[in-house]
Order: structure tokens, then C-alpha cells, then sequence
């Protein structure tokens, strides 16, 4: 088994670069049908989503629009400990299909707050495609989590556009952390 490090963690293959891709086929195929007569505006989330993002608009053959938003979080003084601010979202999202290209859905807050974010400018629609879901870590269900490349256990992973400390994003494949002996 391959094993890799990055600072002080070790890391152990979990998904590799041809399964990711087969299922971001799949994922694509499925939104082609589901957009065929739609023109979608598609938003990919910093930093995490940038190579899902390109891998999947290559299979995506319907007209669409293009755009990244980046959330940013930091420790405040609100109750949850936890102040975001979202940068760049579109501002023409109204009476539109969105779809919100993410690399990890983990407890779900930050999907939650975009998605305010996204539905106070009332588009007809609106879908999240995620590469991964930890559904043992989501605090309250998402119901537009619709695409879902995989779901994977509650342990913290990094490479195919992950990182642990800023490290690891340039990573093919996606390791799982191993758990110290
Ligand atoms: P949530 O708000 O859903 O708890 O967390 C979402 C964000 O936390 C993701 O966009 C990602 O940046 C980060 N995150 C959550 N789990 C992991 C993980 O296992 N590995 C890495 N590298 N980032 C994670």
C-alpha cells in the first residue's frame, strides 16, 4: 500500500485517480440528461473544487455558464466560533439553474451558508455536486445535495485538490490520514 507524508501526517491511498475519473463521468453523464434543455450556471467552491471542477465540466456537453466563489473562514465572536465571508458570487443568479460544484461536504456548514447566500437571490434552482460526503459528520440533512461522487468514512483526507496545511492539492489521488499506532 502506497503511503505518503506531509509534515507530520501519514497518508494511505483511499480513492484513486482512475476511480475518481470514472465517476466524474458518470456524474457528468448524469447532468447532462438532468440540464439537456438548461443552460446552468455552475460554481465551484475554493480552493478545494478547482480539479474536480475542470475534470467535470470536460464531460459536460450542455451550454452553461462558469464560476468559483471562495468562502473564507475564520474564528469570531458569534456563537458558533466561526464568522464566513463569501467572495464573488455571481450577482445575476436570479431565475437560474445553479449548480455548486464542492470537493467535501464534512459537517455541512459551509454549503449551508453559501446556499443562503445563493437562495436569497432567488434562482429557480438549486443542486450541489459534491466529489465527497462524509455523511456521519452532517449536522442537518442538505436537500439540495443531490450529486455525490463518493461517500467516505469521518477521517480527514487531502490530494486531488484537498490540502492539510496548505500541502497535498496537487495530489492525483485522495489518501486518507492513517491513524498514528
Ligand atoms: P464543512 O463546513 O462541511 O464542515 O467543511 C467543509 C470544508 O472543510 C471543505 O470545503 C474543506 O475545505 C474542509 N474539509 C472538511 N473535511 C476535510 C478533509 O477531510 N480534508 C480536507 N483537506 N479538508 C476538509
Amino acid at each position: 500500500m502506497e503511503t505518503i507524508q506531509i509534515e507530520d501526517k501519514d497518508f494511505e491511498i483511499l480513492l484513486e485517480n482512475d476511480q475518481i475519473n470514472k465517476r466524474t463521468r458518470l456524474i457528468g453523464i448524469q447532468l447532462n440528461v438532468d440540464y439537456e434543455t438548461r443552460c446552468p450556471i455552475i460554481i465551484g467552491v475554493l480552493n478545494g473544487s478547482f480539479m474536480f471542477m475542470a475534470d467535470l465540466l470536460r464531460e459536460i456537453d450542455v451550454a452553461c455558464e462558469i464560476a468559483f466563489i471562495r468562502v473564507s473562514s475564520y474564528n469570531g465572536t458569534s456563537t458558533t466560533g466561526s464568522v464566513k465571508e463569501a467572495f464573488g458570487l455571481p450577482d445575476n443568479l436570479h431565475n437560474r439553474d445553479i449548480i455548486l460544484v464542492e470537493d467535501i461536504v464534512d459537517t455541512g456548514t459551509t454549503l449551508k451558508y453559501i446556499l443562503e447566500k445563493v437562495h436569497s437571490q432567488q434562482p429557480s434552482s438549486v443542486k450541489v455536486c459534491s466529489l465527497l460526503f462524509k455523511p456521519s459528520a452532517l449536522l442537518e440533512p442538505i436537500p439540495e445535495l443531490e450529486y455525490v461522487g463518493f461517500e467516505i468514512p469521518n477521517e480527514f483526507v487531502v490530494g486531488y485538490g484537498l490540502d492539510y496545511n496548505g500541502l497535498g492539492r496537487n495530489l492525483k489521488d485522495i489518501y486518507r490520514a492513517t491513524i498514528p499506532a
